[in-house]
């Protein structure tokens, strides 16, 4: 034997010796894992092949999204049946596909010690198993096996070992001021958002007067001085229950008496006038409303305080007026739709108050919000005009999509016979009056026309991801052309 025979020779004697001291090393190479059998989606075009290596035999391709079962594997190549054809794919381009419910996250302990399973089944792999009295999240579940992680491995448990957790304690307070929302407990912690007034906060804990707040979805940190325990609003007059910065209201006092105007807000101090039942007045400053009190100007033009209690939205008897409530969408914390730089609720609220002055004398109009950092919630709106023998509601806003051409003006109704025609009034004049596509009136189910008693209307301007209506949103000659619309489109129903 030469040098290289000697060598490969040698090598021959080692492979045998291997292969009889370690049988099971060398055929374990070839053993596959039987698993619970699992459906999966490819998330790519799969080569499928005779066996688990890329050199072997394409026996067909199988298309992206396909749904595959499997029950064995070897290494990471998965044994499936596609069109008749058995073999194997890479594991890398299969998804598994867990079927069953989302829910809100809701947080749980463990009643005993209990298995984490691969899947929603019993006889599925058991990968841990959790220990009595753990705290576990949830917001997934397949019949009563509820998804968890625990360990860093998720799986399932069986829902008849679980007990739900209400959470931690939080107190309701109201804020009684504008109030900001900082990242620290410190005036010099980043400003987070400022809370209007008259907003529920739940606070989680205090230290040293500082509330950890919920609110709008932020957490943060508040002063106590500006926060009232409860929910409940100050007064129940709308004035009360809102930041009316802005808005026109009435005075509304028994036919023959009157109010005072005061220099400040305080019953002790001095009288500027007496007014009237039916005297408007221009809410300069809600603000003080806690205190009772809302800052006012009257028509000619003197400044003061009235009661809250004494002021009214829509003008008292005897005016025999249709009463019109405008809801310009969104406010506050809630922009809507941004694109560009323009907010949803900025354009609504201009349109809204265009509406109302064109109505002015015409109609006892009012909106469910004056200024753009007040957001009156869906609820609120409704009920504010559902507390009046309300004629016609009309929600304003803008829609936006990512499909960017799409573009136009819809409008939607939720019930009755005078919906259809108000949402049909104006509809037909936003396309006409703006030049809007028409993409016509549709029911809908949207909580502030569903939950509203009068005839209403939700109206969708245009869209601000679509350039071209986007141009005419933030111009001030077509959102003259929007609020004509709707006002004309109000008229033209009563
Ligand atoms: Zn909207």
């Amino acid at each position: 034997m030469d040098k290289l025979t000697k060598i490969l020779a040698a090598a021959l004697v080692l492979l045998l010796l291997i292969t009889i001291a370690f049988p099971s090393s060398l055929v374990s190479a070839a053993t596959g894992t039987t698993f619970t059998k699992t459906t999966y989606k490819t998330t790519d075009l799969l080569n499928l092949r005779s066996s688990n290596s890329v050199s072997s035999n394409r026996l067909t391709t199988i298309p992206n999204n396909t749904s595959l079962t499997s029950s064995y594997r070897l290494g990471d190549w998965y044994k499936v049946t596609y069109n008749g054809k058995t073999g194997y794919v890479i594991g890398q381009y299969l998804t598994k596909v867990v079927t069953g419910t989302s829910f809100t996250k809701t947080t749980y302990q463990t009643t005993d010690a209990l298995s984490l399973r691969q899947a929603a089944s019993t006889s599925s792999t058991r990968l841990l198993t959790i220990p009595t009295k753990t705290t576990l999240t949830s917001s997934f579940r397949n019949g009563d096996w509820y998804q968890v992680t625990y360990n860093k491995k998720t799986g399932f448990v069986s829902g008849s070992y679980l007990k739900k957790v209400t959470t931690a304690s939080s107190t309701a307070y109201t804020t009684t001021e504008r109030l900001n929302l900082r990242s620290a407990p410190t005036t010099s912690g980043a400003l987070l958002m400022t809370i209007p007034t008259n907003q529920v906060v739940q606070s989680l804990s205090i230290s040293s007067n500082w509330h950890k707040v919920t609110y709008g979805g932020k957490t943060g940190y508040v002063m106590g001085t500006y926060l009232k325990k409860g929910t409940a609003s100050p007064a129940s007059t709308p004035a009360g229950k809102a930041d009316y910065s802005g808005a026109k209201m009435f005075v509304l006092t028994d036919s023959g008496s009157t109010v005072a105007l005061r220099s400040a807000a305080s019953v002790l101090s001095g009288q500027i006038a007496r007014v009237g039942r039916g005297t408007p007045v221009i809410v300069t400053n809600s603000l003080h409303k806690t205190r009772g009190f809302v800052a006012v100007q009257t028509a000619d033009g003197r400044r003061g305080y009235i009661e809250a209690t004494y002021l009214t939205l829509f003008q008292p008897s005897p005016s025999n007026r249709p009463l019109i409530v405008i809801d310009p969408g969104h406010g506050g914390h809630d922009p809507g739709a941004v694109r560009s730089g323009l907010a949803e609720r900025d354009i609504v609220l201009s349109v809204a108050r265009q509406v109302a002055s064109l109505l002015e004398g015409k109609v006892d109009l009012t909106l469910t919000r004056y200024t753009n950092d007040y957001y009156p919630t869906l609820g609120d709106r409704s009920a504010m005009s559902n507390a009046h023998s309300t004629s016609r509601f009309v929600s304003i806003h803008v829609n936006a999509s990512t499909a960017l051409s799409a573009s136009g003006a819809e409008s939607f109704y939720y019930k009755g016979s005078t919906s259809v025609q108000l949402a049909q009034a104006i509809q037909q004049r936003l396309t006409s009056y703006a030049g809007m596509r028409n993409r016509n009136i549709h029911f809908a189910n949207y909580a502030v026309i569903r939950g509203t008693q009068a005839p209403a209307v939700l109206a969708e301007l245009g869209f601000l991801s679509n350039s071209t209506d986007r141009a005419k949103l933030a111009s001030p000659t077509y959102q003259a052309r929007y609020a004509q619309a709707i006002a004309d489109g109000i008229l033209a129903t009563l």
